[in-house]
């Protein structure tokens, strides 16, 4: 699967652009602020209509104009297929395309070009906060199942919704009668979620252990725990049972959730820990280490999306490389031979035979 080409129109600082790619390597060059990685943030959301940087739509639109337009050729699934996201600036949906034909939601996208993004702050990830791990398995479970996808979406709307209705009830107790459905509602989803994870975590878990293998020589064991509420546990029991371990949980922190007006349990606290030879690495990780183990869990993350899709997700290098050291940077280049493959530098340096190379300047193709 290749991203053959993609024309941006008012995406960011692009204001016209049409660029065709490489199967393989395309090595993005240019200064700083040029849009380097708003060509990366265009192909990944192309494919998963999610951003990596932007909180909301309309910041991906060109300041001044009404609407943003991203569309690309891929082949993917044998033949060639036209995907085209237009985004606009105030209120109204975004709209999606696939081959001519409006779609409803992403999920009617999926499978057709997977990404995994790796930029510097994920080289941190497996320290820094859980936000950002959560982060890491949504966008890689919400391309793998659409199903997913969905049930985080409803989640996120449940848990707007308390949180409006335990802000709301100083000024208005009456409101407190509808939170049990909300409660209910809202543990239903989350087992589902848990349920996903769970299986995701565990396969993410034993790639990236072989991938950390390989890079330490064997010298450490690498092992990822997913953690969720205390009351679950066992995460791949049954949706019933987690639902009634998440409905446990919230009962016990009934009085407290009101009282700080805050949803104060559930998945969307979830996360993961890794540990090297039984030792945490959140607590006792060196910088080397950290690194290392994250790089093996993003190409764990490419390898597991691949196997699962049938189909190799896009592998996008934002200014990652020249963060590595030599030793780290040939252990990522050795296991990324194939599949198509983005990677941004300021300085080309040693990247250039790669593949092809496409220099950016002021939301422009050079030459
Ligand atoms: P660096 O090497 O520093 O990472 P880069 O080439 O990756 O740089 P980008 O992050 O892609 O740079 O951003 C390029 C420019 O895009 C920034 O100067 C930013 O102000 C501009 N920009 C971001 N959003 C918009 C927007 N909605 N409209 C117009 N310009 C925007
Ligand atoms: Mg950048």
């Amino acid at each position: 699967m290749n991203l053959t080409d993609i024309e941006l129109r008012n995406f960011r600082n692009y204001e016209q652009v049409k660029l065709d790619f490489d199967p393989g390597v395309n090595l993005i060059v240019g200064d700083n602020a040029q849009g380097k990685t708003n060509l990366l943030e265009a192909i990944s959301y192309l494919g998963s209509g999610k951003s990596f940087r932007a909180m909301k739509t309309s910041e991906m639109v060109r300041f001044g104009a009404d609407f943003a337009d991203i569309e690309g050729n891929v082949f993917a699934q044998e033949r060639n297929q036209r995907l085209r996201w237009v985004l606009f600036n105030g209120s109204r949906p975004r709209q999606i395309w696939r081959n001519g034909a409006k779609k409803k939601t992403a999920g009617d996208i999926a499978g057709v070009l997977p990404t995994v993004l790796f930029c510097p702050e994920d080289l941190m990830v497996l320290k820094t906060g859980a936000a950002q791990r959560r982060r890491l398995g949504d966008h890689a479970l919400c391309q793998l199942r659409p199903n997913y996808d969905a049930a985080l979406t409803e989640y996120n709307r449940i848990l707007d919704q308390k949180s409006r209705i335990l802000k709301d009830h100083f000024d208005n107790p009456a409101i407190l009668e509808i939170l049990p459905e909300y409660n209910t509602r809202l543990c239903q989803v989350g087992a589902l979620l848990i349920s996903y994870r769970a299986r995701f975590y565990k396969s993410l878990g034993e790639s990236a252990a072989k991938f950390h293998g390989q890079f330490s020589g064997g010298a450490e064991d690498f092992s990822l725990e997913y953690k969720t509420v205390s009351t679950v546990t066992d995460p791949f029991a049954p949706v019933s049972t987690l639902t009634q371990d998440l409905l446990d949980h919230l009962q016990r922190h009934y009085r407290a959730e009101i009282e700080t007006a805050q949803c104060l349990t559930g998945p969307h606290k979830d996360d993961f820990d890794v540990s090297l030879s039984g030792i945490n690495l959140k607590s006792y990780g060196s910088q080397g280490q950290t690194r290392t183990a994250a790089i093996s869990l993003k190409l764990a993350q490419r390898e597991l999306m691949g196997r699962e899709m049938g189909e190799e997700p896009v592998l996008l290098l934002d200014d990652v490389l020249s963060e590595l050291d030599p030793g780290r940077q040939d252990f990522v280049l050795n296991q990324i031979v194939s599949g198509q493959v983005f990677i941004t530098c300021c300085e080309p340096g040693r990247f250039t035979k790669l593949g092809k190379t496409i220099e950016i300047s002021k939301g422009n193709v050079k030459g």
